[in-house]
């Protein structure tokens, strides 16, 4: 799962180099596509199945939603203005195993109250991945994480959640940014070695309403305010969590060589 998660960070890599005014949806999907194709990795998105059978398929390799539009937003010709806002979110398969990350990111630049939403986005994901450390069971840090965004000021969008990932991009359990009706009962788990799950605040300047555009795929805030989504997939080890679609710290590169080196030595 640790290759996957690299092709995927490293097709967000691409995606922040090229995140301009002037650059259009569908060019960031296309170097997305081309790079997952580089790495002999399939694109988990395009094809994904609509929950309602009569409508189409999902039709590219990345979802790109771009300031109130809040998850799944279809690539195209609109380009990016300055102070926009673009979530991508994508995700691969590669050696049979999954990675799937989003990232919004800031074009040129943006309003300082957009940014404060961006920060808190991403500081609620960084939150859940400390408190994986810590904490026994997911209802736990899904309570921090939406009081963090209370806190703040922001929403969290509620009709969407993270999930569990290995094989296939969504398996159980279901991964609430929230504490759901799900956690208060059977639907909690266990932060315990071999769990790996996909973690992903979406989170709302304003209200946390969402409504589905015609286009029936892309979700967008229903006050019309921006909306931020942040995700990692996420292994829990016995050393404790790592995040598999970042490339590993310096310190963590330097414990795994450590590693292969006293393994070698046997
Ligand atoms: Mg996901």
């Amino acid at each position: 799962m640790r290759q996957a998660g690299l092709c995927v960070w490293e097709a967000h890599q691409l995606v922040g180099k090229m995140v301009a005014p002037g650059i259009t949806t569908a060019q960031i999907n296309s170097v997305v596509d081309a790079h997952f194709r580089e790495c002999g990795a399939e694109p988990l998105f395009k094809g994904y199945p609509h929950q309602k059978n009569n409508r189409p398929p999902f039709p590219a390799a990345t979802c790109t939603s771009v300031n109130d539009e809040v998850v799944h937003g279809i690539p195209g010709s609109r380009p990016l203005k300055e102070g926009d806002i673009v979530s991508v979110d994508t995700g691969c398969r590669l050696g049979g195993w999954c990675g799937d990350a989003a990232v919004t990111y800031a074009v040129g630049r943006i309003r300082p109250e957009v940014r404060q939403l961006l920060d808190a986005t991403l500081a609620s994901l960084d939150l859940a991945f400390q408190l994986m450390n810590e904490k026994s069971k997911w209802s736990q840090i899904a309570r921090e994480m939406a009081q963090f965004i209370h806190d703040h000021g922001f929403s969290t969008v509620e009709c969407f959640v993270g999930h569990g990932i290995g094989r296939q991009m969504h398996e159980e359990p279901q991964v609430p940014n929230f504490m759901s009706r799900g956690l208060r009962g059977s639907g909690d788990f266990r932060i315990e070695p071999g769990l790996v799950i996909a973690v992903e605040p979406m989170v709302n300047m304003g209200s946390k309403r969402v409504k589905m555009l015609p286009d029936y795929w892309t979700q967008a805030t229903l006050d019309g305010k921006p909306s931020a989504h942040f995700e990692h997939t996420i292994a829990v080890t016995r050393d404790g969590p790592v995040l598999l679609t970042m490339a590993p710290t310096t310190d963590e590169a330097a414990r795994r060589g450590a590693a292969v080196a006293a393994g070698a030595g046997k």
